[in-house]
């Protein structure tokens, strides 16, 4: 494991005298003496800033494409566990996972395992668990008769792309990362070491129904040209879903610099509710919608207060019961969609 407080190769560094989603220049100091707190391996102390333009966050200066890859030696992606950090679970969340199986052998005619008894009649009758239930869905249906063919971009370790083909996708997978593809190929997933504006570079490239990106926008050096790749790889009327970490987020606010979202230096640029908003509409995206990543605040906060800390966030998210502040905050994100833990969008073509 790297010591965190060795610099980051300087010249591996860019400086980003304009903020990345809007362009404006005027910015105020956020947060200084940033470290990887999160993982513990990347090199470098941190300044993010925040626009005063749309509200977004970024660092300056930051790793450049060449030499980002420092920052993920040691990436939870290579794991074949499904869930997503890859750490062992509690007992209540396995629980949990059992009865939202269930539900979704009930609701979409899937089979996965393991499945509790009783999960397709208590997830829909708990808010927060038919919330969550929808969110690890990416509020997707199974495709029209005849399929349909979804991409699902970063796509970790592939358990998304394993629910979307049993639900009927032509599901496929793209990721930067040659070792996630090597895992996901070994699990029979559909997957290529490519990028999204290698994709659009194709001709015949408007192919997709459905196209999704779970916590990958942040990471990514030019987000505004991302989403003009993705408007294009959609076929007219195809669906584009995205999660990102919200800047805004009452987690955000209250943990400030140990706030989990943050995630440097792998965290690029840090939404607000408007600024994503904005940014899918000047992409040429319609009828946006936010959904509700249920029982994100009692993650958020586990992991952050552990951090906060400087405890180990694998320890603290095995927690049974979550603090009280937690379970106040999920009831008020639950209601005020731009105080949530997550920017979680659906926008169309
Ligand atoms: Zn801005
Ligand atoms: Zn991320």
């Amino acid at each position: 494991m790297m010591n965190q407080r060795q610099d980051w190769p300087t010249d591996g560094l860019e400086s980003v005298p304009a903020c990345p989603v809007c362009g404006s220049t005027s910015r105020a100091l956020l947060y200084e003496e940033l470290t990887d707190i999160v993982f513990g391996t990347a090199p470098g102390r941190w300044t993010l800033y925040r626009c005063i333009q749309c509200e977004a966050a970024y660092l300056d200066p930051r790793p450049t494409p060449s030499s980002i890859g420092l920052a993920y030696a040691h990436y939870y992606t290579h794991t074949t566990e499904d869930s997503p950090e890859g750490r062992p679970k509690s007992p209540l969340v396995r629980l949990l996972h059992g009865w939202v199986n269930d539900h979704f052998n009930a609701r979409y005619g899937l089979t996965r395992t393991p499945a509790s008894w009783g999960g397709r009649w208590l997830i829909p009758l708990v808010p927060f668990f038919f919330a969550k239930s929808r969110a690890k869905m990416r509020h997707l249906t199974p495709p029209l008769p005849g399929g349909g063919r979804l991409l699902d971009v970063g796509f970790g370790n592939g358990s998304f792309l394993k629910i979307a083909s049993e639900m009927g996708w032509r599901a496929e997978g793209i990721d930067f990362d040659a070792k996630a593809v090597e895992v996901a190929r070994a699990r029979d997933l559909n997957v290529s070491c490519t990028s999204v504006s290698e994709l659009a570079a194709r001709p015949c490239n408007e192919s997709y129904d459905v196209i999704t990106l779970s916590h990958v926008i942040e990471h990514v050096h030019d987000p505004i040209a991302l989403l003009h790749d993705l408007y294009r790889l959609l076929k007219p009327g195809g669906r584009l879903w995205l999660e990102t970490p919200n800047i805004n987020s009452l987690g955000a606010v209250r943990f400030k610099k140990y706030w989990r979202g943050l995630e440097v230096p792998r965290h690029l640029v840090l939404f607000s509710p408007s600024s994503l908003q904005t940014s899918l509409m000047n992409a040429g995206f319609k009828q946006i919608e936010q959904h509700w990543h249920g029982m994100a605040a009692l993650s958020m906060y586990s992991e952050s207060g552990a951090l906060a800390h400087r405890q180990d966030t694998q320890e603290a998210s095995r927690q049974i019961i979550p603090s009280i502040a937690a379970i106040i905050d999920e009831v008020r994100e639950m209601m005020q969609p731009s105080r949530r833990e997550f920017l979680t969008f659906s926008a169309r073509k």
